[in-house]
């Protein structure tokens, strides 16, 4: 596979790497973590890849999730002023 290799035990994304938005959709959104917020889908990523640019990636990534940021306008909004 281009651009996929292991790396101390986690697999090591190349910058070009054609699976990158795969990667960063497991992460983030798959059947067992919905939409996971900034810190918890980082954690992932760490446990389980390595790549350049990781946090800028993710940040990115979740930044064109529709569904996290309609999410995360609901969870921040405050509470207790109906
Ligand atoms: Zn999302």
């Amino acid at each position: 596979m281009g651009g996929v290799l292991l790396y101390k035990r986690r697999i090591y994304i190349s910058k070009e790497c054609p699976f990158k938005g795969f990667i960063m959709q497991f992460i983030h959104n798959s059947p067992t973590i919905s939409h996971a917020r900034y810190e918890r889908t980082l954690r992932r990523a760490k446990n389980n890849f390595f790549f350049v640019g990781m946090k800028t990636n993710i940040k990115n990534y979740m930044m064109q999730c529709d569904i996290y940021q309609r999410e995360k306008v609901e969870n921040t909004r405050p509470s207790g002023l109906l």
